[in-house]
C-alpha cells in the first residue's frame, strides 16, 4: 500500500518499481545555510575527528608502515582521469556540453589499511573506542604518545569488538581491532563475498555467515555483543562515529583541491558522486563537504536498481521505516557493498535536506564502468565502486538535472565545473577476482 500511494506521485519511485535506471531529485533540498543548525552533528564533531587522527598518526605509521609516507595518516589520492572522461563520452550518445568540465577520480579504493573507503569512518570508529578504553584503564595518561598502545595488545584481547558487514565493514573493523589486540567477531550477510570472509580469518578474526540480508546480520551482531558486557558492537545503522569518521575526509580533500589548484566557488561548482549502501560513507563525506563548500558542493548519491534503500527512505520522507521489499525489489545486486535494504536513520535525517539527488544503476553498467576505468587509467576498483560513474553520466543525460542545473544558475558555468566520482573500494580484491570481474558481461535488462 505503501508503495502504490507514492508510486503514483513520485516519477523515481515508479521507475524504482519498475526497475528503470532514475534520478531522484531532492526536493526538499535547502541552503544549506538554513539547514546546518538543526543538524544532530556539527563542524565542531568534525573537526575533533580530525584531531583525533592525528593524535593516533604515530600509532598508525608504527602498526602500519605501508602509512609512513602519508605520515600515519589514511588519506588516498585525488586523481584526474582525462581518459576515463573521454571514455565515457563515447559511451553515452547524449552527453552535454557540461561533461566537460574536470573529471577527477577520488581513489578511497586504495586507502591504506582495508582498501576501501570504509578505512575512514571503521578504522576511525575503533581508535575512539581505544583511546577512551586507555585512560579509562590508565594505559596512557595525557600527553603521551600514542605510539605506547602498541605495546597493549594483551590488555586489549579481554575486550570483543563486534560488527555486522556485507564485508568491506568487516575487513576495515575486523584488521584495525585485530592489530590492537581485540578478540574481533564480524557477522557476513549473505552478500559478502568469499576473498573477505577468507582474508579476514586469515588474520584470527571469528567470521559469522547468516543466510539473511545485511539488516539479519547487523541485528544478530548487535544482539550478540548486547550480551557479552566485554563486547564494543559498531553500529553502522546508528553510529555518530563512524559517520564522522567519513566526513573528515572532506577536510582532505580541501587540501588535495588547493593543491592541484582546483577552485570551488560561485564560478566552479563541484559535483561529487558517491556509492551508497546504509548511507554512512556518501553521507559522512557529504557533511563534510557541505561543511566547508556549503553551496558550491553539489553531492549526489548513487545506488543499484536492486536496492535503492536511501532513494526510498528520502523520497518517500519515512527513512529507516521502508525498505526495498516493501517496493517489490530483491535487494539483490552485483554491487555486494551497496547490498543494504533500509536505510541508516541518522543518515537519513542528516541528508533530508542535504543530498541534491540519488540516481541508480543497473548492475550490467559497473562491469563496463570497470573494464573502462582499467583500459583507460590502469586503475582497477571493484563492481560497487564503480556505480559512482552513473553519477556523472547521469548529470549530463537526466532532464532533471537540466533543470537543477538552470535552478542553481549553473548553466553558464558547467565548463568550469570539477566532477569528483568517489571511488570506494577495490585495492584488497584479489587477482583472481579481478580477472573475473574484468571478464563479466550481464544482460543490459
Ligand atoms: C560500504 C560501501 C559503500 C557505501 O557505504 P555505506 O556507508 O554503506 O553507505 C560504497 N562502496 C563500497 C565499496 C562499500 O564497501
Amino acid at each position: 500500500m505503501i508503495s502504490k500511494n507514492h508510486q503514483e506521485k513520485i516519477p523515481a519511485i515508479d521507475d524504482v518499481m519498475k526497475l528503470r535506471e532514475t534520478v531522484w531529485r531532492n526536493d526538499s533540498w535547502k541552503t544549506y545555510e538554513l539547514v546546518k543548525s538543526e543538524l544532530p552533528l556539527t563542524e565542531n564533531d568534525i573537526v575533533e575527528a580530525s584531531h583525533r587522527m592525528e593524535r593516533f598518526a604515530p600509532y598508525i605509521e608504527k602498526c602500519f608502515p605501508e602509512t609512513k609516507a602519508q605520515g600515519g595518516l589514511i588519506e588516498s589520492p585525488l586523481k584526474k582521469i582525462e581518459g576515463m572522461q573521454e571514455k565515457l563520452g563515447e559511451f553515452v550518445s547524449d552527453t552535454e556540453k557540461w561533461m566537460a568540465g574536470n573529471l577527477f577520480l577520488k581513489m578511497d579504493s586504495h586507502l591504506a589499511i582495508a582498501g576501501s573507503v570504509k578505512a575512514r569512518g571503521g578504522i576511525y570508529e575503533i581508535l575512539k573506542h581505544t583511546e577512551e578504553l586507555a585512560y579509562k584503564n590508565k594505559l596512557m595518561e595525557y600527553g603521551d604518545s600514542y605510539e605506547k598502545l602498541a605495546d597493549f595488545s594483551e590488555f586489549f584481547s579481554k575486550y570483543s569488538i563486534q560488527v555486522g558487514s556485507t564485508g568491506n565493514l568487516g575487513l576495515s573493523i575486523g584488521i584495525i581491532s585485530a592489530k590492537i589486540g581485540y578478540r574481533v567477531v564480524v557477522h557476513m550477510s549473505a552478500d559478502a563475498k568469499q576473498w573477505k570472509k577468507e582474508l579476514l580469518r586469515s588474520k584470527g578474526v571469528i567470521v559469522k555467515e547468516y543466510e539473511g540480508d545485511y539488516e539479519a546480520a547487523v541485528a544478530a551482531g548487535r544482539k550478540l555483543s548486547d550480551q557479552d558486557p566485554m563486547s564494543y558492537f559498531v553500529d553502522d545503522e546508528h553510529s555518530k562515529d563512524l559517520f564522522l569518521g567519513y566526513s573528515v575526509a572532506a577536510y582532505r580533500l580541501q587540501k588535495q583541491l588547493s593543491v592541484q589548484e582546483v577552485a570551488v566557488d560561485k564560478q566552479h561548482p563541484l559535483f561529487v558522486y558517491i556509492p551508497c549502501g546504509v548511507g554512512g560513507a556518501p553521507g559522512g563525506i557529504t557533511f563534510g563537504l557541505k561543511t566547508i563548500f556549503g553551496d558550491h558542493v553539489h553531492c549526489f548519491f548513487v545506488e543499484p536498481t536492486q536496492c535503492p534503500c536511501m532513494l526510498l527512505g528520502l523520497a518517500t520522507g519515512k527513512g529507516e521505516d521502508v525498505c526495498v521489499q516493501d517496493f517489490g525489489l530483491t535487494g539483490n545486486t552485483h554491487a555486494d557493498g551497496l547490498a543494504v535494504g533500509r536505510p541508516s536513520p541518522l543518515v537519513s535525517e542528516m541528508m533530508k535536506h542535504v543530498v541534491s539527488g540519488i540516481f541508480t544503476v543497473k548492475d550490467y553498467k559497473l562491469y563496463e564502468y570497470m573494464r573502462m576505468l582499467k583500459n583507460s587509467e590502469d586503475i582497477v576498483i571493484e563492481p560497487s565502486s564503480c556505480a559512482a560513474f552513473e553519477g556523472y553520466v547521469g548529470m549530463g543525460h537526466y532532464p532533471d538535472m537540466l533543470e537543477y542545473i538552470k535552478e542553481q544558475e549553473l548553466a553558464d558555468k558547467m565548463e568550469n565545473a570539477t566532477h569528483i566520482v568517489w571511488a570506494t573500494g577495490g585495492k584488497l580484491v584479489p587477482e583472481e577476482n579481478v580477472k573475473e570481474y574484468l571478464e563479466t558481461v550481464l544482460p543490459s535488462v
